[in-house]
């Protein structure tokens, strides 16, 4: 439910676009007890997302990766959300705006319509449309978690307003709804009105718009999408059959060559035509052939060359490099025929194909760019927000901050980690917030059910096709009816919108119903949102029992539907069966620490530090080199070519200074315990090497990355020889040195994409244009050649490729399995290799070989780190965040968080950005004054306990000890709940509360269909 009264203040901040990025800032500022309003132009939030199908690097449906969001958004206290409202100026300055919006006519009553859809089933021409290929779809219901959930009336199309307003049941329908303006006030504002996606029609060779089977990979999104026009079937536009063979075309208005192209790299579009080629081959057959005609394959981000890799490998994907001259009809078939020039000899081919999928890019919209114009910020020559470069998130207006694709073009992932950002330096600006409450305020008082006999409700979801295509829903719930002691089941769609969410309370109040199983996704995705329900319907929040049959049934056996039905109803006899046996319990709490341990004190550690300090945190800064500083010490300039170490200098400074920091160098992590809001973590500090214990509430990891020097190409033998980052300082300290060579050569990928390295280090690229761009202004006759497997100059480093590329830097491609070959040649390097283009050998006598090394995690260091702090890491020892997505920088352990390099290879720029946004998780998490326990901890019997000792051995943390009266005492506020003494108890007088052994012993009794009493 939103919050109607918030009351805008200097203390509230405003989110304008409520895409993933938007919401994302969003439940931040939430979370931390900030008033946020959210506001977006469209009639539901959730901006392109609601329109994917899956996403990208885990292929989950789009569905189940922003529903949480989504419905989260809903019920914060915090949040006022307002679609179909825009901002029309801003007056003013941070800390304290006066913002005017404007909020369209809805011709809708929120209130009343209970999104029946009879409006848009008589009258579809009044109902809004979404554009391209779905033609039925309304853009308010696009998604069955629409928020709001509620049609819009597009009231100029209408003919008939008496007619309509009859066929509302729920008198919803407002004839005179108009334009309403409104003056808010706020302390600072977070832009994140994403970006449009290129529209081929102003093409005029690929046939979009002449032949229906040419579709944009939008439009693509939408076929797959069980939402979509086809309900999820792959079926060509022009018949309705299902296509055999798919190519995609890669950079279509992006890295510019065609007509009203963008010059810049649209960044995801690589990743996510991968994606829907998988798609394609897991979802529908195997057989179906996939072609991706592309110029450099931008596979950058973490662990996303493997991905890659196995849509080549494992779904036999087929990479063409090259970019089609024409899509044409085939006169004969009616198919479509791409001609194309092959790579390897430049000879024109063409190819049939039954549907071709344009990877469009982005492009800031005149109607943001008009925004931006109210606003008053500064764009970039591509009209995206101008950022400086260590302020990635600050537009050039004080107090008005930018995330995702209006910053830059971008993905998910990194859109969430600058949304965090943004809210964290939103905050900053504000005073600090009181302390969230736990209660929404309108839960029904707790129902003591202790002495009712069981009367469960069991709710089956079908999440879209995910659970639906597999088994029949309604069948599963009749079997569950005839379960001991179930008096309701029913299939409730997608379990966890706003609408089933409510029909689940609703049935719960109308039928007395005092246990409740869900039959859903897994427990860890969406198990606190049905908790939630049971709270507001008066019943404690243990009484649920969810029954995985998504993840563990329909996902993994959905080739053998016979089994995942007959699997299903176990899975749901077994809930049933056990939550007769939960019983009401209590959560525990304790107060929380708020200080924060930061591991690393290298630009990312400094600026997490910065940021929560700033915000009046204590913070400890560990870092176990002597001085601080890390990796960026060494680098000289960035691609824009600002002077880093002015930069990094001026940071230790400022950390060094900062009263709330403690900087502790020479800090060896050795023993780590406790829990999320009140951790001890002991160190070993040099040179003395004494030990030290600090308490702090979360703890943020920026322990950075190596610099990898494979032993390859002479590197460490030979002078003439250096890494990228070798010739940085050389530029900037011998530049006479540099005037004097005559012929440098630059390798690519060195210890990168290979078996020992198999990612991509993200930097390369980059490094070897800015060091190729500074050579040559000092050395305008120097040759420079660099040979490249993909140049992967993502968003707008695409500018300084092609600045390269006009200065006269020759890019020279090899394939991974034919290298160059590099020889000793008294003072300079001989470097041997193939010209794909002439197709012969060429010889290159070096005065200098560049290698571009990029990155490697610090293995050893990380796994020692994770030893301590018991964390996940990466098969390539990066830390591992809890979800790729939705949490890109929370890690698995509650209290812990990530930054920077130790998660992944990033630029500096990029880093701060994850500095930022660690430091506004981190703070989410602080901003309570109480840690809540859960309830899930070991009760132990005395009468039973014989004080045997044996959970005093077997607790991995410590916390059992035999007390005065002579039996086991567990501390509540220390157990972890791990159930390992519960295990191991020969007397069985510990029970691991929510686990108890009946309710796991009837979990048996329902599998095995016996009755329970
Ligand atoms: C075909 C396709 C497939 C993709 N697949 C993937 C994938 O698999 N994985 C992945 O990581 N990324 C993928 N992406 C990229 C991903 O969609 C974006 O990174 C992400 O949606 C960016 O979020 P955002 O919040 O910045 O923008 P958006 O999602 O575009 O949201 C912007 C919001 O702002 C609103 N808005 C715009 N202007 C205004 C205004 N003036 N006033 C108020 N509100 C306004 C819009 O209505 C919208 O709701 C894909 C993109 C495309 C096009």
């Amino acid at each position: 439910m939103q919050n109607q009264n918030i009351l805008s203040s200097q203390n509230s901040v405003l989110v304008v676009g409520g895409g993933i990025g938007g919401i994302r800032a969003t439940l931040d500022l939430a979370e931390s007890g900030r008033d946020v309003i959210l506001i977006d132009k469209a009639s539901a939030i959730g901006g392109l997302m609601t329109q994917l199908d899956r996403t990208f690097p885990t292929n989950n449906c789009d569905l189940c990766t922003i529903s949480p969001h989504l419905s989260e958004t809903g019920r914060q206290q915090h949040i006022k959300m307002m679609a179909m409202t825009r901002l029309m100026d801003v007056k003013g300055e941070a800390g304290n705006f006066t913002v005017t919006l404007s909020q369209a006519p809805r011709h809708i009553d929120l209130e009343k319509c209970t999104a029946c859809g009879d409006c848009y089933r008589k009258f579809p021409e009044c109902v809004h449309f979404a554009p391209g290929l779905d033609h039925r779809a309304p853009t308010c219901m696009r998604y069955p978690q629409a928020t709001p959930y509620a049609y819009a009336i597009d009231m100029e199309k209408c003919c008939d307003i008496d007619a309509l307003k009859k066929v509302c049941q729920a008198g919803a329908i407002v004839a005179d709804d108009a334009v309403k303006t409104r003056e808010i006030q706020v302390g600072a504002i977070i832009l994140s009105p994403g970006a449009a996606v290129f529209d081929p029609s102003k093409l005029d060779n690929f046939s979009y718009g002449i032949h229906p089977d040419v579709v944009t990979s939008l439009e693509y999104e939408r076929i797959l999408s069980a939402s979509g026009p086809t309900n999820g079937e792959l079926v060509r536009p022009s018949n309705g059959q299902q296509p055999k063979k798919i190519a995609w075309i890669q950079c279509v208005g992006s890295r510019g060559l065609q007509k009203g192209a963008a010059s810049y790299c649209s960044s995801a579009c690589c990743m996510f035509s991968l994606k829907e080629a998988i798609v394609t081959k897991e979802r529908f057959q195997q057989s179906i052939e996939t072609a991706i005609f592309y110029m450099d394959i931008r596979t950058f981000g973490k662990d996303y060359e493997q991905y890659r890799e196995r849509a080549e490998n494992e779904f036999g994907v087929e990479f063409v490099r090259s970019r089609p001259h024409s899509i044409l009809k085939d006169a004969q078939t009616g198919d479509l025929k791409i001609t194309f020039a092959r790579d390897e000899d430049g000879m024109l081919q063409t190819e049939n194909f039954d549907m071709a999928v344009l990877s469009t890019g982005f492009y800031i919209s005149e109607d943001v760019r008009q925004m931006a114009e109210h606003v008053g910020i500064a764009l970039n020559s591509h009209h995206f927000a101008q950022t400086e470069g260590f302020s990635p998130v600050s537009t050039s207006r004080p107090g008005i901050f930018v995330c995702g694709l209006f910053e830059s073009p971008k993905d998910i992932p990194e859109t969430m980690v600058q949304a965090s950002a943004a809210a964290c330096m939103a905050a900053k600006a504000l005073e600090p917030p009181a302390e969230p409450s736990e209660n929404s305020g309108d839960d029904l008082p707790e129902r003591d059910v202790r002495d009712e006999a069981p009367n469960v409700g069991v709710f089956i979801c079908d999440c879209g096709l995910n659970i639906g295509s597999v088994i029949d829903t309604q069948m599963l719930a009749e079997y569950a009816r005839k379960l001991p002691h179930v008096t309701v089941s029913e299939v409730v769609g997608h379990g966890c919108s706003r609408e089933s969410l409510q029909r689940i309370e609703k049935a719960i109040q109308d039928n007395g119903l005092n246990r409740v199983v869900i039959g859903g996704c897994s427990p860890r995705t969406h198990e606190t949102k049905f908790q939630e329900v049971l709270k507001k319907a008066g019943l404690n929040q243990y009484l649920v029992e969810i029954a995985n049959i998504r993840e563990q049934d329909t996902w993994v056996h959905a080739n053998n539907p016979a089994a995942a039905k007959r699997k299903a109803e176990k899975l749901i006899g077994m809930a049933v069966s056990s939550v007769q046996r939960a019983h009401p319990l209590q959560d525990h709490h304790l107060s929380m620490n708020k200080d924060v341990l930061v591991v690393g004190g290298g630009v990312t550690g400094m600026n997490t530090a910065l940021t929560l300090a700033d915000q009046g945190f204590k913070v400890f800064l560990a870092e176990q080199a002597s001085e601080l500083g890390g990796l960026a010490k060494n680098i000289r300039r960035t691609l824009e070519g600002l002077d880093v170490q002015a930069y990094m200098k001026d940071l230790a400074q400022k950390t060094l200074k900062h009263d709330r920091i403690e900087v502790i160098t020479g800090a060896i992590i050795v023993d780590h315990g406790g829990m999320p809001g009140r951790f001890t973590t002991g160190m070993q500090i040099a040179p003395q090497m004494y030990y030290r214990q600090i308490t702090h509430g979360v703890t943020i990891l920026a322990t950075g990355a190596l610099q990898n020097r494979p032993q390859e190409y002479l590197l460490g033998q030979h002078a003439a020889v250096v890494t990228q980052m070798e010739m940085d300082g050389l530029i900037e300290e011998d530049p006479q040195h540099i005037a004097s060579l005559q012929n440098v050569v630059m390798i690519q990928c060195v210890g990168s994409r290979c078996p020992d390295n198999p990612n991509c280090s993200r930097i390369c690229c980059q490094s070897a244009i800015k060091n190729a761009l500074r050579i040559r202004e000092i050395n305008p006759d120097a040759r420079i050649f660099v040979l490249y497997r993909d140049m992967r100059t993502y968003g707008f480093s695409e500018d300084s490729y092609l600045e390269a590329r006009k200065k006269g830097v020759i890019f020279i491609r090899y394939e991974k399995d034919r290298p160059p070959v590099v020889k000793e040649n008294n003072q300079h390097i001989e470097v041997s290799f193939t010209d794909p283009i002439l197709g012969k050998p060429i010889s290159i006598l070096a005065d200098r070989l560049c290698l571009s090394t990029g990155l490697i995690a610090d293995d050893e260091a990380t796994e020692d780190l994770a030893m301590v702090f018991r964390l996940q890491r990466t098969h390539d020892g990066y830390f591992l965040e809890d979800h790729i997505k939705l949490r890109p920088l929370d890690l698995s352990v509650p209290g812990f968080f990530v930054a920077g390099t130790a998660h992944a290879p990033k630029n500096i720029r990029e880093s701060i950005a994850d500095a930022q946004a660690a430091a506004g998780r981190a703070q989410a998490l602080l901003a309570r004054n109480q840690i809540q326990l859960g309830a899930a901890i070991a009760r132990v019997d005395k009468d039973k306990c014989a004080a045997c000792l044996v959970c005093v051995r077997a607790c991995p943390f410590n916390i059992p000890f035999i007390n005065a009266e002579g039996y086991s005492e567990i501390d509540p506020a220390k157990c972890h709940g791990c159930g390992v003494c519960a295990a191991e108890c020969p007397a069985k007088a510990i029970q691991l509360m929510q686990f108890e052994d009946d309710q796991i012993l009837a979990k048996l009794d329902g599998l095995f269909e016996r009755k329970v009493a």
